[in-house]
């Protein structure tokens, strides 16, 4: 069994005042590694290392940490398929979702490479005869980043390999259930010769090290990825030290399917948003609102495409549902289902599980008096609510305390010009689905799912801060009697 360290200050370093767990594959509930964890003081270790590495750091020319994010894509992608097969084996991605996220993450860093020399300031327009009136970005300091399990790589390193770009140094708490995800960065970023202290990596619990880098003064900012109860928990925190923060959160994220588009396609959009990943994606299509007229036919056909998706070993390359993080999580599934059910709803397939894995499960005729229309499940599980007409079906997407994504399936561009701008979330689709991420665009949710936006310029913006710097060039004329 692997034995995997905390990374403190370049070094690989046992734990004194934390634990070692053991961190479990979900697909056979084996123990797959032993992962030392942080307490307070290896956690204070961590950023004392983080504050001291920030002014060379933050000093260091744009083109040699250009150099050094493309070194660290280099080394992740020439060990793609070894850190693809750790993600199925700890987080229980099925193969194409694992060998893409460590794709994807490679593409992250190339991009945050890119942005090292695209940070600049401006010139205003003076405010005195003689007066150079200019503002520079600077980085904050050091930035601890707090990531879920779901994509435990590319979450992690999407804040981190921006927040570095910029200047900042880092500390990185992953989650309890896939702490080596966020290990593996600590490689990659070793192998590719990053200054000891620049980056940090400490496991250790959500109420220890989470609170502790939440709570500590020395940091400027916290950047987390992770549930709405969980990020409100952050924001609070974040308010009472005056911590800049950033959350990405939860999603109960609607398709609009309107009566002009064709089913089949729809139902194949839709049987992706809601399917891919177990459905443990914060994007997730979980809430799919048909107009009424194409309404049985599209529940009869994504029940049909359920029924059939590939379960099983995440390692074989068919494979779309696979185990769910853990095997309790099922009980959120199945309680939106019996919730749902009892209240009129009918379940058209799945329902059951088997440890971890649970079918792919689809709930017809669901209504806002139900759990699974405002709560996040989680889990291999949509809902197919019944609208009347357009406007009835945007009512219904609104209805929620969520805004992350949302998809609207139309061919009338009229229709869709007007309704994507009224549809609450940070991010529209149309004729898409909802499970999208870019390296050019602005990721992030608002109401209960986001404060702040993430990638490229927008990550930049937010790990940065503005400075106003003028430059007096002639004597003004000052008051002599002051
Ligand atoms: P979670 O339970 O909120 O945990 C997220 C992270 O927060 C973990 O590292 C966790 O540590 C830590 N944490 C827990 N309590 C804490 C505290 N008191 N102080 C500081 N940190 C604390 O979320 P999850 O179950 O891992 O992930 C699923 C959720 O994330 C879903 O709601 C999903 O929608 C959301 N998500 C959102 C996005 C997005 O971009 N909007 C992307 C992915 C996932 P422990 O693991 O040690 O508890």
């Amino acid at each position: 069994m692997n034995e995997y360290k905390l990374y403190i200050n370049g070094k690989w370093t046992d734990t004194v005042t934390g634990t070692v767990i053991d961190d479990i594959n979900p697909a056979d509930g084996s123990v797959w590694a032993a992962v030392h964890t942080a307490g307070p003081d290896e956690t204070e270790a961590a950023i004392e290392a983080a504050h001291k590495a920030f002014p060379e750091w933050a000093a260091m020319l744009p083109d040699k940490r250009e150099k050094l994010l493309l070194d660290a894509a280099d080394v992740l992608e020439r060990n793609t398929e070894k850190y693809g097969n750790m993600l199925i084996d700890e987080s229980g991605s099925c193969f194409m979702k694992a060998m893409d996220e460590v794709t994807q993450s490679v593409n992250i860093l190339r991009a945050a490479a890119g942005e090292c020399r695209r940070i600049e300031g401006g010139i205003c327009p003076p405010e005195a005869k003689g007066q150079i009136s200019t503002y520079i970005r600077r980085p904050l300091g050091v930035i601890g980043g707090i990531a879920p399990f779901n994509y435990p790589l590319l979450l992690a390193l999407n804040k981190v390999a921006l927040a570095l770009a910029a200047g900042n140094t880092f500390v990185l708490k992953p989650s309890s259930d896939t702490p080596v995800s966020g290990l593996i960065l600590a490689e990659v970023f070793e192998q590719a010769g990053f200054p000891a202290g620049v980056f940090n990596v400490i496991p250790g619990k959500g109420s220890v090290v989470g609170d502790a880098l939440v709570k500590d003064k020395k940091k400027k900012m916290i950047t987390f990825t992770g549930s709405t109860e969980t990020g409100r928990r952050i924001a609070v925190g974040c308010a009472e030290n005056f911590k800049k923060v950033t959350l990405e959160m939860g999603g109960k994220n609607p398709m609009i399917v309107l009566k002009d588009f064709d089913v089949d396609q729809a139902v194949n959009i839709a049987a992706f948003g809601a399917f891919f990943h177990q459905g443990e994606i914060c994007m997730i299509t979980s809430r799919i609102i048909v107009e009424e007229p194409i309404y049985d036919e599209f529940c009869e056909k994504l029940a049909e495409r359920a029924r059939n998706l590939p379960a099983g070993d995440p390692h074989q390359i068919p494979t779309i549902i696979g185990p769910l993080i853990n095997d309790t999580h099922y009980q959120v599934v199945d309680e939106h289902i019996l919730d749902a059910v009892e209240k009129g709803a009918v379940l058209m397939c799945g329902g059951g599980h088997k440890g971890a894995f649970y079918e792919a499960s689809v709930l017809k005729d669901v209504t806002p008096d139900m759990k699974v229309f405002y709560e996040e499940t989680f889990g291999p599980l949509t809902s197919v609510i019944k609208a009347k007409d357009a406007e009835d079906a945007l009512r219904l997407c609104n209805d929620n305390r969520y805004g992350l994504s949302a998809a609207l399936l139309t061919n009338d561009l009229r229709l869709a010009m007007t309704m994507a701008p009224r549809m609450e979330a940070g991010m529209v689709h149309v004729n898409d689905n909802t499970v999208m991420g870019s390296r050019r665009a602005p990721f992030g949710g608002v109401k209960s799912s986001g404060l702040g936006r993430e990638d490229s310029t927008f990550s930049i913006e937010e790990f940065t801060e503005l400075k106003w710097i003028t430059y007096q060039t002639e004597p003004l004329g000052y008051p002599t009697n002051m």
